[in-house]
Parts: C-alpha cells; structure tokens; sequence
C-alpha cells in the first residue's frame, strides 16, 4: 500500500552498524520527516479506535517517542520502561535476552493499577527479547495488555511469534529481511 511505501522510504538503512554484517533500520529520517511521523502514528493507534485504553508503555529509547505520540492521539497515559538505575521512583526489574547475553530493563511500581488496559511499543521487533521482557513486566504488575505495537518487523527473527505464544496480539507497519 502507498502508507507502507511512504514509511518504508522514510527509513535509512545503514549497512554494517553497529557491527559488521547488520543493516541497520535507522528511524530517526522517519521521525524527522512531518508525513511519514504522522502517517506512522495514525496507522498505530487506527486499530485502537473505538477502545479505551489506559495507558501506553514505551521501550527506551525510541519507543518513548512513537509512545508519546501514541498517549496523546489516543488521550491516554504514558508508562517509560527504562534500561536499570534511570528511574527515581521504586521499580520492578526483569533480565531480558539481547542477541549476545542479558540485560535489565524497570518500571516504576505505581506505573500501572491491576487491570489497566496498556499497549506495548517500541520501533522494531527482531528476536523479541525486549519485548517479551517488557510483556512480562507490565503483567507481573497486573496490566492487560492490549497490544504490542511496532513500526518494523524482522519476521526472520520470529519475535512476533515469540509475543503471540506468550497471547500477546501484534502489530507491525512493515517488514523488512
Ligand atoms: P529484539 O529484542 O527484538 O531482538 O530487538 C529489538 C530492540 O533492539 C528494540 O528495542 C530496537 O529498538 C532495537 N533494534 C535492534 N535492531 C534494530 C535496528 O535495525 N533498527 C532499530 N531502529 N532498532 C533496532
């Protein structure tokens, strides 16, 4: 579709970052381009229409720009979920998997109510471990999650099954190899 063409030539492709071998989805030629960041947030939140959601939960760092937008269009609020030892407040922490070993990603504890309708987003879904780790944050704290929400998809990387096993609906713009 001429929505997905305009996103996907909005995005740069930087060969061999950050190592040798990886085509980097550069976003931020998206993000500062005024009809494709607007189209972009459009097709995220258009599913949602009609559903009341309470909250949206971005993924440093990029996911708390698209998030930001997301919470306003859809009047709802913002939850950060953070790299450890950024957020002030009492956190919940969860190790999650990166391509080589594990890291640690928090939220505040008062971040989200038991039974709060939230959507999950980030810019890209590779193998999923960000958010799958994400995913089982926001439940640990009791939150429906509605939705993980991203602008890429690698589908070779399958993290889009691996967030549909654990009964999380997806949804992608577009998809790259
Ligand atoms: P995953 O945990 O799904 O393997 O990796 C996804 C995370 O890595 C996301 O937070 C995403 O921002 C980042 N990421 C990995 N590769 C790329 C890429 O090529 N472009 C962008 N923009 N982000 C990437």
């Amino acid at each position: 579709s001429s929505v997905q063409e305009t996103l996907r030539a909005a995005i740069r492709n930087i060969p061999d970052y950050p190592k040798p071998g990886v085509m980097f989805r550069d976003i931020t030629t998206l993000l500062g381009n005024p009809q494709a960041f607007r189209r972009a947030i459009d097709e995220l939140v258009h599913p949602f229409a009609g559903t009341k959601i309470d909250k949206i939960a971005g993924i440093e760092a990029r996911g708390f720009i698209l998030g930001g937008a997301m919470a306003h269009q859809m009047s709802a609020g913002f939850i950060p979920i953070r790299k450890k030892g950024k957020l002030p407040h009492d956190t919940v922490r969860i190790a999650y998997s990166l391509e080589y070993g594990v890291d640690e990603m928090e939220m505040h504890r008062d971040a989200v109510q038991p039974g709060e309708k939230v959507i999950l987003v980030d810019d890209l879904i590779a193998t999923g471990g960000t958010a799958e780790g994400a995913t089982k944050l926001l439940r640990q704290m009791g939150a429906e999650i509605v939705a993980a929400c991203f602008v890429i998809d690698l589908p070779e990387l399958g993290g889009r099954k691996k967030l549909e096993d654990l009964g999380v609906k997806v949804q992608t713009l577009i998809e790259f190899e």
